[in-house]
C-alpha cells in the first residue's frame, strides 16, 4: 500500500506541472455562487467554430485533405489526392452556413465568440469585419486546425506565436482565450502562460464554472467547454434540427431551475458547415427564441465570462 501511494503521489506531482492535475472533487456539492451580472440564472455562451480554410489541405501542402465534420462518414478519395467534395463541403461553411447563423444572432442582437482559426479568418475578411462589427470575440483555436497533441513543443510555440501575430492583424485585437482542436497536448496550457497575453483556456471537459489551476506556479484560468450541447452531436447520432433543439432545451431547463440557487454557465458550440444548412438551422433559431424569452439569462461572449471570473472570483 505504502509503494502504491508513493507511485500516486510522483504521478500526481508531475501532472501538478502542467496545470492539468486529476481532479475528481473539483467543486463537489458547493460550487461557487457565481454571481453573474444582473442576477443571471444562466450564463449562457454561442461558440460558432470557425476552422474552415486551416484544416488540412494538399493546396496548403499538408499532403492529405480534411474529411472530419463533413456529410460522409469515412474519406472515399485516397489519402494524399484532393477530396474535392470535403473541400466544397467545408467551403459552404464559409460561403453560405457562416452568414446564416451571423443574421440569427444579429438578428437576436446577441453576440458569439469565435473559436476562430487565425489562417481560416485571414481567409475570409467579410467573416472577420462581421465578426469585429457585432462584437464578437475571438478565442483562438489555433493557427491552423490541426491537433496540438501531434506537434512537437517547438512547432506548438510557433504555432501560437503565429495565431496571436495572426489575429491582431485580422480582428485588430489579440485573442485572450485559447481552445485546441479536441485537445490539447500536456505542454499546450504552459506554453499559452508562457506566451502572457492569454486571460483563460477551454481545453477542459470537466466542469460547468470557470476554475483556477496552476501551472509553472502561476494561476491560470479555464473556462470549461461542452461537446454535449454541441452540434457535432448532429454527425453522431442526432438527425433534425428538432432534435438538437430538444438537446439544448433540455440542458437549458436543467441548468435555468438549478440556477435559482446555484448558477452555471452553459456553452453551445457550433461549425457554420453542420449547423448553418437550413435542413438544421431551425432547430438553432427555435433554441435562441426560446433562451431570449426567458428572464434572468446572461447571454454573453466568451470573454466576458472569464473577465467576470477575473474580477469576481480572483484566485
Ligand atoms: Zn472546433
Amino acid at each position: 500500500m505504502t509503494g502504491c501511494a508513493g507511485m500516486n503521489t510522483m504521478q500526481l506531482g508531475g501532472q501538478m506541472m502542467d496545470g492539468h492535475p486529476r481532479d475528481f472533487v473539483g467543486y463537489a456539492d458547493k460550487p461557487p455562487h457565481p454571481d453573474w451580472p444582473g442576477g443571471a440564472r444562466v450564463a449562457i455562451n454561442f461558440v460558432v467554430n470557425y476552422e474552415e480554410g486551416s484544416e488540412y489541405s494538399i493546396g496548403d501542402g499538408d499532403g492529405r485533405s480534411e474529411t472530419a465534420l463533413t456529410e460522409v462518414s469515412a474519406a472515399r478519395v485516397p489519402a494524399g489526392e484532393r477530396d474535392l467534395a470535403s473541400e466544397s463541403m467545408y467551403e459552404y461553411g464559409t460561403r453560405v452556413g457562416f452568414w446564416r447563423i451571423a443574421r440569427l444572432f444579429a438578428d437576436r442582437g446577441i453576440a458569439a465568440t469565435a473559436f476562430g482559426c487565425a489562417v481560416a479568418l485571414e481567409r475570409n475578411p467579410p467573416a472577420a469585419e462581421f465578426m469585429a462589427r457585432h462584437g464578437w470575440d475571438v478565442c483562438c483555436h489555433g493557427w491552423r486546425w490541426v491537433e496540438h497533441y501531434k506537434l512537437s513543443e517547438d512547432e506548438e510555440r510557433e504555432h501560437i506565436r503565429l495565431a496571436v501575430e495572426s489575429i491582431q492583424r485580422t480582428m485588430g485585437e489579440r485573442p485572450v482565450g485559447w481552445y485546441c482542436r479536441y485537445a490539447p497536448s500536456t505542454a499546450t496550457r504552459r506554453l499559452l502562460v508562457e506566451e502572457g497575453g492569454f486571460l483563460y483556456d477551454s481545453d477542459s471537459y470537466n466542469d460547468e464554472l470557470p476554475y483556477w489551476t496552476m501551472v509553472a506556479g502561476r494561476r491560470h484560468l479555464i473556462v470549461p467547454y461542452s461537446l454535449v450541447t454541441n452540434d457535432v452531436k448532429l454527425t453522431s447520432g442526432l438527425f433534425t434540427g428538432d432534435d438538437f433543439y430538444v438537446l439544448l432545451k433540455n440542458a437549458f431547463d436543467v441548468l435555468y431551475e438549478e440556477g435559482a440557487v446555484a448558477p452555471k454557465m452553459m456553452s453551445v458550440g457550433l461549425h457554420p458547415r453542420l449547423i448553418g444548412h437550413p435542413a438544421r438551422l431551425s432547430g438553432l433559431q427555435k433554441f435562441v427564441d426560446y433562451v431570449v424569452s426567458k428572464p434572468d439569462v446572461w447571454a454573453c461572449r466568451r470573454a466576458d465570462i472569464a473577465r467576470h471570473w477575473i474580477a469576481r472570483h480572483p484566485a
